[in-house]
């Protein structure tokens, strides 16, 4: 399978594009990587921003990586985003949608992908306001889309993310997402699914298997994210630590739905505090040790 890696294990630590771009190269056994907003704010002032983006992007090119697409990080999901309670606030989150592909765009990226957002609890548990919610975000996504196929990018990428106040959040209203944006906007819509999102059981229970997303939402899945976890929150673990995925587990499901051709984007989070000793001798292990066991050999 294809073992991608998310740079989000670099955030606040390792943030030359140059030096970083050389350590993926040479310790971290993969060619193809994410972008994390975390790296380079979309807000920033665009043109000073742009020029950053593209020594991001040159850097990775000289060392031979292959910049797949731009991805929200945790500073962007902490935000309402599209799914804010008043509609001044989801242009808002429109208008820094629309910046984040700018920056891809200068990064020479063809995708941006991320959650699309989180509700107030009160619009969350009121049926007639997430129903109301659901349809504006539906036309913003055909509004950002629209943007997308004008700065050259070639698709959208949405994270279902595990919360009662966002969506999609189950394999059920992912489909649903995904059948009714379907030949309406301007370029695809796809979805990115996060085992550590997938299996989690507080939220979805009896349907926190990765065979249940693969069952009803295959044909619109682009990419996944891969990070061990326990299935009670949202660990974001290298695999040097036990959870509840192993590699035997994570080959059988490849294999058995065939996907070997879908990127696995290594997505680990590291807590700010640990040191950058630490989280190097762990990311590469981490690395290493799913090229070894279920990669393509790596780089
Ligand atoms: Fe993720
Ligand atoms: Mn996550």
């Amino acid at each position: 399978m294809k073992i991608g890696l998310n740079l989000s294990f670099a955030v606040k630590r390792w943030l030359e594009p140059k030096f970083l771009s050389s350590m993926i190269r040479n310790d971290l056994e993969t060619r193809y990587i994410q972008f994390t907003w975390d790296l380079l704010d979309p807000w920033w002032p665009s043109r000073q921003r742009d020029k950053i983006a593209r020594e991001w992007s040159q850097a990775f090119k000289k060392e031979g990586l292959i910049l797949t697409g731009t991805f929200g990080g945790l500073a962007s999901y902490t935000y309402p985003q599209l799914m804010a309670p008043t509609a001044e606030q989801r242009k808002i989150s429109l208008d820094f949608f629309k910046r984040a592909i700018d920056m891809s765009a200068a990064m020479e990226s063809s995708s941006i992908g991320t959650p699309l957002g989180g509700m107030t609890h009160n619009d969350a548990y009121d049926e007639k306001r997430r129903e109301e919610i659901y349809s504006v975000v539906l036309d913003l996504v055909r509004k950002l889309a629209a943007y997308a196929k004008k700065k050259g990018l070639e698709k959208i990428i949405i994270e279902p993310t595990p919360l009662f106040t966002e969506f999609p959040n189950d394999p059920k209203n992912s489909l649903k997402l995904m059948q009714d944006l379907n030949g309406t906007t301007d370029v695809p819509v796809r979805l990115l699914v996060d085992w550590g999102h997938a299996i989690l059981e507080p939220f979805l229970k009896e349907q926190a298997d990765m065979e249940n997303w693969l069952n009803k939402c295959q044909p619109y899945i682009d990419s996944f994210h891969l990070q061990q976890t326990d299935g009670l929150l949202d660990r974001h673990w290298g695999f040097t630590h036990d959870g509840k995925l192993n590699i035997d587990s994570i080959r059988y499901v490849i294999e058995k739905y065939n996907l070997n051709d879908l990127i696995q984007y290594v997505e680990i989070i590291y807590p700010f505090e640990e040191t950058d000793e630490n989280v190097y001798d762990d990311i590469r292990k981490t690395m290493r040790m799913l090229q070894n066991s279920l990669g393509e050999g790596g780089y």
